[in-house]
């Protein structure tokens, strides 16, 4: 009898988990967040910069740290380049977990390919991890909720939280830190990121203007009502009592972020309490 028939299914099923992964390592770009090959990454879409121009928004995307505005969307999957930069950190992170405690996670304003990304991975690590999707305004979340009031979860609920550009939406963005960092276990993570414009030496911000075409000129689209600086950034979240990681190209390795569309300077922030 031939010898391969013995080969265990499972290992047969690894192995041409292995070949797909090499395959796609070896491809010029691929995808993290949808897994796939692709050729190369789409632009910013034009309105953005258009309507940034018209305004007389003064700064270039080159001076946004993580911003790839020549790659930015998967033409698959639709990710961004900063939900391929959470994607590269969730998969070691999930790997990471001990797989004997139950662990809850919750992701803000959440990106629907990055989401399914999530599920993807939760469910093929085998382990108890409950995620939760919360948004103020979209519908198809598990919680609607305000971040700067979330009355409706416990103290130090989440193991995990991710707050992707959210809180220059918010009013009162040290309100919403202050909650984000109530409703984390001590020891616990997150991934919490804003644009952020590394000319800048302060934050600009003004809740109380309405005036779209202010908003577009002052932080750079017509919903965000301040705009931060790296370091008004750190000190707002180290206030609110969150040590920061920051974790770029030296940590994920240089030719990743290229095959993978992330410009060199491109910065995670990982908080932690
Ligand atoms: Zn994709």
């Amino acid at each position: 009898m031939p010898i391969k028939k013995y080969i265990p299914l499972a290992l047969k099923k690894r192995a041409r988990a292995l070949q797909k992964q090499v395959k796609l390592i070896n491809s010029k770009c691929y995808c993290p967040v949808c897994e796939a090959k692709v050729s190369s990454f789409l632009p910013l879409p034009e309105f953005f910069l258009e309507n940034q121009q018209k305004y007389g928004f003064p700064y270039p995307s080159d001076e946004a740290e993580t911003c790839n505005e020549a790659a930015y969307l998967c033409p698959l999957c639709g990710a961004s380049d900063r939900d391929r930069l959470y994607a590269l950190f969730l998969g070691d992170y999930i790997a990471s977990l001990e797989s004997v405690c139950p662990i809850q996670i919750v992701d803000f304003a959440p990106s629907e390919a990055l989401s399914a990304f999530i599920r993807r991975l939760i469910k093929s690590s085998g382990k108890d991890v409950r995620y939760r999707t919360a948004d103020l305004l979209a519908e198809n979340v598990d919680d609607q909720v305000d971040i700067a009031d979330l009355r409706s979860y416990e103290n130090d609920q989440f193991a995990f939280f991710i707050c992707s550009h959210v809180l220059e939406h918010v009013p009162d963005d040290k309100k919403a830190l202050r909650e984000l960092h109530r409703i984390l276990k001590p020891g616990g993570k997150g991934i919490l990121m804003v644009p952020i414009i590394l000319s800048i030496g302060e934050i600009d911000e003004a809740p109380e203007v309405n005036d779209e075409e202010e908003r577009w000129r002052r932080f750079g689209q017509f919903d965000h009502v301040r705009l931060y600086s790296k370091s008004g950034f750190l000190a707002r979240v180290r206030d609110a009592g969150f040590e920061v990681n920051e974790l770029g190209k030296e940590f994920f390795d240089e030719e990743l972020f290229k095959r993978t569309g992330i410009s060199n300077q491109s910065v995670l922030y990982i908080v932690e309490k």
